[in-house]
């Protein structure tokens, strides 16, 4: 019994001597960034992270190995403004490979397993801060991966909007123009554009008399 109230005032002291010595208590969190495509997903992912680095906190990104749009190490949004990333090829990877990170950034998101769920849990249970950016739905307006899933865990979530290029309403979700029902096709310029619900409504009804679609 006395041991018990002695070890519980040792740990007492040492949770003074932390905050004393300036070391914050952070708690893990989950933070999602989600939207169609051309919203600026990837931009505010790394606004965010380097925030996080420029306070001296050790920051990771991961992104599936799949998006090979650009350079392997990089994760790079639209506008080439870039910080350097880690391909995986699975969600389980992040978990390996992110002891002793501060903030752990996820792009592409919708890409990965449904593990990755599981995978940010755990991180943000270890304390990490984990902010994940993705698609939220596929050019058929369907719910994409894990992104989901993650939304409904997350402490926090971001709906970025891109332009509706028809009518310049907030998009909803990006068409693709190209046909062929493949999900797991990365977007270039040109192959999709953001549409709002109106206009992505006409537009597939066009496609449907046109015969396709
Ligand atoms: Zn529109």
């Amino acid at each position: 019994y006395f041991f018990a109230i002695f070890k519980t005032s040792l740990y007492f002291c040492a949770g003074m001597i932390n905050s004393m010595s300036g070391e914050a208590h952070r708690p893990g969190r989950i933070e999602v960034v989600c939207g169609s495509m051309f919203s600026g997903k990837t931009e505010e992912l790394i606004r965010r992270l380097k925030r996080a680095e420029f306070a001296r906190q050790k920051v990771e990104i991961f992104k599936p190995a799949i998006d090979t749009r650009y350079s392997d190490a990089d994760v790079v949004s639209h506008d080439l403004h870039s910080i350097p990333c880690t391909p995986v090829d699975t969600s389980s990877s992040i978990l390996l490979l992110s002891s002793d990170i501060d903030v752990v950034g996820i792009d592409e998101a919708q890409f990965f397993d449904e593990g990755l769920v599981a995978v940010c849990n755990e991180l943000a249970n270890r304390g990490v801060r984990v902010i994940v950016a993705g698609l939220d739905m596929d050019f058929r307006g369907v719910p994409f991966g894990p992104i989901p899933a993650l939304c409904a865990i997350a402490d926090e979530v971001a709906k970025v909007h891109a332009i509706c290029v028809r009518c310049g309403a907030l998009a909803y979700v990006s068409h693709r123009l190209v046909p062929g029902g493949k999900r797991v096709m990365l977007g270039e310029q040109g192959e999709y554009e953001p549409l709002c619900r109106e206009c992505y409504r006409k537009a597939v009804e066009e496609e449907r008399a046109q015969g396709h679609g």
